[in-house]
């Protein structure tokens, strides 16, 4: 063949393909404000640009929803997202709204006449995103209707829900079968956070996927803190957590309703706002707490297991169990309400012995002997991981079936403070003859009382005082032997038995420690092991004060909006504000998580508050993002359509030949203006001489730039020119680079949109 022209074609494509990157990358940080994809993210925005099914797993947290949206706001039609729970979808809609997107929602919270006027602008290719609930699609008629409407594709969240496998099993979704039948050339697309093959093998035949791109990410959540303490007082213990996390929201799990109560009556009496969760409350009230845990109202829920997906909000900065979860299923779902943000979290577990007999009887109840078995196994698995003294978050990932490298994951009770090999040997034998001594009639409080030599109405009229044991142990405290005692019943060397007061028994396994033919050494953590909860490992500092100031002006801007804090901005972004201090509105957009749209609508007041809280704390340095300072310009809104009169008149002039000081000079603007103006009419497909402004050779660079660099900033290209351009130049060329990709892809020029101004 000819080489040359093959080897033509395979730069165009390799050309197109970069661009094409560019573009998604463009847009993300457009839309999201985020200047790289996670994991998995591209691959998925990728498959369902090309029109591919896609079958997603990803953990809570991992970003699925921009999986969908991104493809959603690039594609010309609705995507129609299937979403379980009603009372999330309008926060879902706010959110995305939030972004930039048009999203719009159609449940049974909406009147009929609105109901109508959804559709009615749904059938007009109005929006980028459609929410419904699953009941939706199963009225009669519905699908038919959908025939007819302008759709990208179909988004379905929380797919685990189709199967009867899964730990969320609702019928409703059953009525999604149909879709595939109903809609042959729409897309599908899947998403779950949960699946083991059974449930993805259920999901995928139910939805009838055609080839899909199956994919799943790792189930790691490194910003999650992992620690397991032995529960002692659980109150004070739930409390000590909740002080050392002054203002920052929290979920607390309780096992039962009661627990639920008196842990929240507990927290309020000492301060803390705080409110319950189970489902012994009405709906109502249900819904009224979550709502005010949702808009940062009150600082910690204290829940039962039936709090749960419907937690959308970012900003969980610890997750509690107060008591032992049945499986690790549900802990690790629990504890991955945390940090979704990316932020650090602290999951910790408050652990005893005694809540497997508590979940045993919830087990016992199971119909089945099967179930009973596979119930119990799961149980021990859990039981494990509190105890062994393994990294936990490899065990969290083992658990998952997926392998965990490195050593020491830094962010575990284990691998932060070690465990070591402690000889206890005299220790236990204390213990054990005091069980011994007593006749293995008595539990753990009682022998404990027993060798560390407690005066207790029960020890003097039992007469244990008189026992050769009595206060051998008395130097150490209570709480160590405490957790000897749990360490040898997890070792084997005791047992214990009987309810509802289990007793102390000494198993074969412990004689031989007793009568001193085997040493004894635990590898359990010991009292200096066990101190105060691990402090969450900040990426960074950030400044406390102006995080508390941005906090509340993000809590009232958005409760003039009626919608919850998290969504105008993430606990991420504002801490990287509080390191960054942006003052202008391009350093505003270096922000992880700021976007255009949000630049736009909130940034003014953000940039005015960091400001004047900069001038009123002249100390502080400067970071080096921002090095211009001063007074923050006004928030320049980047018109979305061709044709406003500003850009007009400059396009007129540029047309007449005229260079940007010049035209600068004639329209008395500054030429960054006038090149903020060239940049959005050439992104925008106006023809333009881009010869005339930067010359070929000083472009090509730039493009080689941009592509390693990626669109977004400018300031990275305008360095590496060494002065041969400025941002203006920059500016130009980047609209030039968006028009020559924006061919290829993109819903047209309405909805282009701007490109960051700087
Ligand atoms: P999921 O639905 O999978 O639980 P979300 O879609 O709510 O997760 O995303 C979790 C968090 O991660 C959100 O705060 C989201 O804004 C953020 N996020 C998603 N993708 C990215 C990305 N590429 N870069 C930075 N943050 C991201
Ligand atoms: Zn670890």
């Amino acid at each position: 063949m000819y080489p040359i022209v093959s080897l033509f074609a395979k730069l165009c494509r390799l050309q197109s393909q970069t661009l094409q990157t560019l573009i998604h990358t463009e847009q993300l940080q457009r839309l999201f404000g985020y200047s790289t994809f996670r994991a998995n993210q591209e691959e998925i925005v990728q498959a369902i640009l090309a029109g591919r099914d896609v079958f997603a797993v990803m953990p809570t947290g991992g970003g699925k929803s921009l999986c969908y949206q991104l493809p959603a706001s690039l594609l010309k039609g609705t995507c129609l997202v299937v979403s379980p729970l009603i009372s999330l979808m309008k926060d879902q809609v706010d959110a995305a709204n939030a972004f930039g997107m048009k999203a719009g929602l159609l449940n049974s919270t909406l009147s009929s006449s609105e109901q109508h006027e959804v559709l009615a602008r749904l059938q007009e290719g109005f929006y980028d995103l459609l929410y419904l609930s699953p009941e939706r699609l199963a009225l009669p008629g519905f699908l038919e209707r959908m025939q007819r409407a302008p759709l990208s594709f179909v988004a379905v969240d929380e797919a685990h829900c189709i199967s009867e496998w899964g730990h969320d099993f609702r019928p409703d979704y059953l009525a999604l079968s149909s879709l595939r039948q109903a809609l042959p050339g729409v897309a599908l697309t899947a998403f779950t956070a949960t699946a083991t093959k059974r449930v993805q093998e259920d999901i995928v035949r139910r939805l009838a996927l055609k080839d899909p791109l199956m994919t799943r990410a790792s189930f790691d959540r490194p910003n999650l803190f992992y620690q397991v303490q032995l529960r002692e007082q659980v109150n004070s213990q739930i409390e000590a957590v909740v002080a050392a996390h002054p203002d920052e929201a929290g979920i607390v799990y309780r096992l039962s309703r009661a627990d639920v109560e008196k842990t929240a009556a507990w927290l309020r009496d000492r301060g803390v706002k705080a409110l319950p969760y189970h489902a012994g409350l009405d709906s109502q009230t249900r819904s009224r707490n979550q709502e005010a845990f949702n808009r940062d109202e009150v600082q910690v829920v204290v829940a039962t297991v039936a709090f749960g997906m419907g937690i959308d909000k970012s900003n969980v900065r610890f997750v509690i169990h107060g008591d032992l979860p049945k499986n690790m299923e549900s802990y690790y779902q629990e504890t991955g309400r945390a940090g979704r943000d990316g932020e650090p979290a602290l999951c910790l577990l408050l652990y005893g012995r005694g809540d497997s007999f508590r979940l045993r009887k919830f087990i016992d109840q199971l119909a089945g002997e099967e179930e009973r078995q596979a119930g119990l196994a799961q149980l021990g698995r859990m039981m494990d991981f509190a105890e062994q003294p393994v990294c936990r978050r490899r065990a969290v990932l083992h658990y998952f079936e997926e392998d965990y490298a490195p050593d020491n994951c830094g962010a575990c009770d284990i691998c932060r403070h070690g465990v070591e090999s402690v000889e206890a040997t005299t220790e236990a034998q204390m213990i054990m003859s005091a069980i011994h001594r007593t006749g293995q009639r008595f539990g753990t409080g009682h022998i404990v009382d027993i060798v560390s030599g407690a005066r207790t109405a029960r020890i003097s009229s039992l007469g244990h005082d008189q026992l050769k044991t009595y206060g051998v142990g008395r130097d150490r405290g209570k709480r160590f032997w405490r957790q000897l005692v749990e360490a040898m019943l997890g070792e084997g060397l005791l047992a214990s038995e009987g309810e509802p007061f289990p007793l102390l028994q000494i198993t074969a396994r412990g004689a031989e420690v007793l009568f001193g033919r085997s040493p004894y050494v635990t590898q359990r953590m010991l009292e200096a092991k066990l101190g105060v909860p691990a402090a969450i490992p900040a990426e960074l500092s950030s400044d406390g004060s102006l995080f508390a100031i941005l906090r509340q002006l993000r809590r009232e801007l958005a409760e003039g909006q009626g919608v919850p804090p998290y969504v105008l901005f993430s606990d991420k972004s504002l801490h990287q504000m509080c390191r960054l201090f942006p003052r202008t509105p391009e350093a505003l957009l270096g922000i992880n998580g700021v976007g255009q749209m949000k630049l736009e609508r909130y940034g003014r007041p953000f940039l005015a508050a960091i400001t004047a809280y900069l001038d009123e704390n002249p100390g502080i340095s400067s970071p080096p993002m921002d090095k211009g300072g001063g007074v923050p310009e006004p928030v320049r809104r980047v018109k979305k359509s061709t044709g406003t009169e500003t850009h007009a008149e400059t396009l007129r002039l540029a047309r007449a030949g005229l260079d940007m000081a010049a035209i600068a000079a004639r329209r008395e603007l500054k030429t960054s203006t006038i090149a903020a103006h060239l940049g959005e009419l050439l992104q925008q497909g106006h023809d333009l001489d881009i010869d005339q402004y930067v010359d070929r050779e000083v472009r090509a660079a730039m493009t080689e730039l941009f592509k390693a660099h990626g669109l977004f900033r400018l300031r990275p290209i305008v360095e590496a020119m060494e002065g041969r351009v400025g941002y203006d130049e920059a500016t130009v060329v980047r609209g030039f680079l968006v028009s020559q990709g924006g061919k290829t892809e993109g819903k047209g020029e309405s909805d282009s949109g701007g490109l960051p101004t700087r």
